[in-house]
């Protein structure tokens, strides 16, 4: 007879390691599950932003890196208009997180995380492919290379949408696409993190993340919003940023190490389906990356920690209800809808050849206006129900 848990967690990303984490923690009986057998690598821009690093800190990870020389750290940031005009800031005091972002690659990240779920006592199996979760009065069957049986299941399956869909929340399709590669041998790498909207199809930007002083994770994406420029691949896209002029002047004489590796990104929160019946949705399963910065590990991370939180308390009052599943999907909703709504509207707003154009060298000459920016979207300061953002720009722009 198979063994019963309180709760199955299907994928192993950030996600769901540290909702593995914090359940396994409080003593539940937790199974994590994933298609890959790990180390497993993930497409991902390797940039975790401060607001990923309390949950790093609490689960014992930043130790790890900081001892093992694992990641790199910088706080500064470029922007790049698509005329070439710059502005660098550094990143601001947070009250909640350190003044720096790391890059790490995701083989390395994802595996300290889930090593360190299952330190804590999670259960994990790897190369199982989840295809159905059927719910019954008493738990869900999660059938797979054979049935798990749980009172609970969290879906942490990330950008991939075939398991949700067979659960019937039909998310919509990712509407961002984007490529990366490593480099190395980088001569004029500059130290901090650049967002680049010049040589990319718009609405969508190119990233430089250096991983060290000569080697870094480069990649482009866009949104797809059905123009004929959109109709392109990621690679295509990508390729064509290589051969932008500054950032051909950067790259040198460096090498490409690996494939170059595209996957779509879903940013739909503030409309997606967060809970089933005997089901909670988290990290990416629930949209949650950011539309404008496209940044997703933090949310994994939180949303992971929030589900814990949430199973632990419905477990122990014995009630999975559906008022109960509300409740979750009320705190996720009380914690980001404003701030996905906002990003959505300043993406909208911001990313085309003119506003940006505009922008970027008004932020050179208004730190206040980046600093606004910054600080709403790493979770410093709340992002405004109501306003625009044209106005957010003109009441800074008055003010200075
Ligand atoms: C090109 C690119 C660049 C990005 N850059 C950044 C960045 O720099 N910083 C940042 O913060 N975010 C970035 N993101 C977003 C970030 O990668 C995601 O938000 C993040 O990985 C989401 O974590 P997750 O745990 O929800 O899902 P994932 O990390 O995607 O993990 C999902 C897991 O579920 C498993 N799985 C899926 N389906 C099944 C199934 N049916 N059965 C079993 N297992 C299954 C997968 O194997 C996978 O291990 C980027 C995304 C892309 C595509």
């Amino acid at each position: 007879m198979s063994i019963r848990f309180d709760v199955v967690i299907i994928g192993a990303g950030p996600a769901g390691s540290s909702a593995a984490y914090y359940l396994a923690c409080a003593g539940m009986k937790v199974l994590l599950l994933d298609k890959a057998t790990f180390p497993r690598d993930k497409t991902c821009g390797d940039g975790l932003v401060p607001r990923a690093l309390p949950i790093l800190a609490e689960m014992g990870i930043l130790n790890t890196l900081k001892s093992q020389l694992l990641g790199w750290q910088l706080d500064q940031l470029e922007v790049t208009a698509p005329s070439g005009r710059t502005v660098r800031f550094t990143i601001p005091s947070l009250p909640h997180a350190p003044n720096h972002a790391v890059v790490i690659p995701r083989l390395i990240l994802d595996n300290l995380l889930l090593q360190q779920a299952i330190a804590v006592g999670a259960n994990f199996r790897g190369g199982v492919h989840i295809r159905g979760i059927q719910v019954n009065t008493d738990g869900v069957t999660i059938s797979g290379d054979e049935n798990y049986h749980a009172t609970l299941a969290i879906v942490a399956t990330g950008a991939n949408t075939a398991l949700l869909s067979s659960l019937g929340l039909n998310p919509p399709k990712p509407n961002i696409v984007a490529a990366r590669a490593y480099f190395e041998g980088i001569d004029a790498l500059p130290p901090h993190f650049q967002f680049r909207f010049d040589g990319v199809v718009l609405p969508g930007y190119g990233w430089v993340f250096p991983l060290s002083a000569s080697s870094a994770n480069i990649g482009a994406g866009f949104i797809r919003t059905g123009k004929r420029e959109h109709h392109q691949s990621a690679q295509t896209v990508f390729n064509s940023f290589l051969q932008s002029p500054k950032l051909k002047a950067i790259l040198g004489n460096a090498r490409q190490v690996g494939t170059l590796k595209s996957f779509p990104i879903r940013t739909d929160f503030a409309s997606a389906p967060t809970f089933a019946e005997r089901i909670l949705l988290v990290g990416e399963a629930a949209g949650l990356v950011n539309p404008l910065t496209g940044d997703g590990i933090d949310f994994a991370l939180e949303s992971g920690k929030i589900a814990a939180e949430h199973v632990i308390h419905m477990l122990r009052l014995g009630d999975v209800s559906r008022s109960q599943l509300q409740a979750y999907d009320t705190i996720l909703r009380q914690r980001y809808q404003n701030l996905f709504r906002f990003s959505e509207r300043v993406s909208r707003m911001t990313l085309n050849r003119r506003a940006l154009d505009w922008l970027v060298p008004l932020a050179a000459t208004r730190p206040k206006l980046s600093e606004t920016l910054v600080n709403i979207l790493l979770g410093a300061q709340p992002a405004p129900e109501r306003v625009s953002f044209l106005r957010i720009v003109k009441g800074v722009a008055a003010r200075l």
